[in-house]
């Protein structure tokens, strides 16, 4: 798969599965802008090392005037927005009743109301140029519910049915939206939950063994490198007819 001369854009890609992501991307020959914060010169390195122009926007995901401002730059400095990753997310775990507010509006604003701005804007140079893909990362999350996480579990079950809807509205052009559906992988928001269980008594080992029983059957976490991987196949012309799925890759999360 060569995707040299497309433009990519992912949000929330300074670590974890965005990173792994960008970096699939552009060793395919992609231009790719990262968004996120925290290590942005560490991620630049990385992704520098594929040959391939990369640039990064510090847009703030729960500000849809900044999310304006990042899509019309990577429109402006590349050239072109083809291939729309929406990664950034955050997490929360409390029950529905202690939930703080302010949590909750902050889950809904950058797990899925960016995932609304960022197509919306997206949208219109796709159909101009006549090629996108919209690939939305959504989790097991999207699928299934999990105790504590109400925020959350709302957010990314809103993106699978925008992701069905985004799809039906670009069903006859060549711009296809999908969601991808992760089970755990280890990255700093999992490893928040984990550090959780080990400041709860747990050893390491066994926090992140507890982690993985309640939920994945295969007992081993999904890498960025192989979500990577699906993702590239979405952005293939072999894909171009896989419109509004939600595609788990979870170890058999969602298959009990
Ligand atoms: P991560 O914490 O490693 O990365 C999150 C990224 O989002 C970082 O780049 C961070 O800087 C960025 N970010 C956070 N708030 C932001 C904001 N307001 N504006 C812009 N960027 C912001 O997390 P991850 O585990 O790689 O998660 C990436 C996506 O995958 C999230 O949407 C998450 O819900 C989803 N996901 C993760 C898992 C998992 O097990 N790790 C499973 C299913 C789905």
């Amino acid at each position: 798969m060569n995707l040299k001369g497309k433009i990519a854009l992912v949000t929330g890609a300074t670590s974890g599965i965005g990173l792994g992501i960008a970096e699939r991307l552009a060793a395919a020959g992609a231009q790719v802008v990262i968004n996120g914060f925290g290590d942005v010169a560490g991620a630049l390195a990385e992704l520098g090392r594929h040959g391939t122009r990369v640039g990064h926007h510090p847009a703030d995901m729960a500000d849809p005037a900044q999310i304006a401002e990042m899509i019309a730059y990577v429109e402006r400095e590349f050239g072109a927005l083809d291939i729309l990753v929406n990664n950034a997310g955050i997490q929360h775990v409390e029950a529905v009743e202690d939930f703080p507010v302010e949590r909750w509006n902050a889950i809904i604003a950058i797990n899925l109301s960016a995932v609304f701005h960022t197509t919306r804007l997206a949208l219109p140079g796709m159909r101009r140029r006549g090629w996108g893909r919209i690939l939305n990362i959504a989790s097991t999350h999207g699928l299934v519910a999990s105790a504590g996480k109400s925020a959350y579990v709302a957010a990314k079950h809103g993106v699978v049915g925008l992701t069905k809807s985004v799809a039906l509205e670009t069903a006859t052009t060549p711009i296809t939206c999908n969601a991808i559906c992760p089970g755990w992988v280890l990255t700093p928001l999992v490893q928040q939950q984990i550090d959780a269980r080990v400041a709860a008594g747990a050893s390491p080992e066994q926090a992140r063994h507890d982690l993985l029983a309640e939920k994945q059957p295969s007992l081993e976490f999904v890498t960025p490198a192989q979500l990577g991987e699906l993702a590239l196949f979405l952005c293939s012309e072999a894909a171009a007819q896989v419109r509004g799925a939600a595609w788990n890759m979870d170890g058999g999360w969602v298959a009990q």
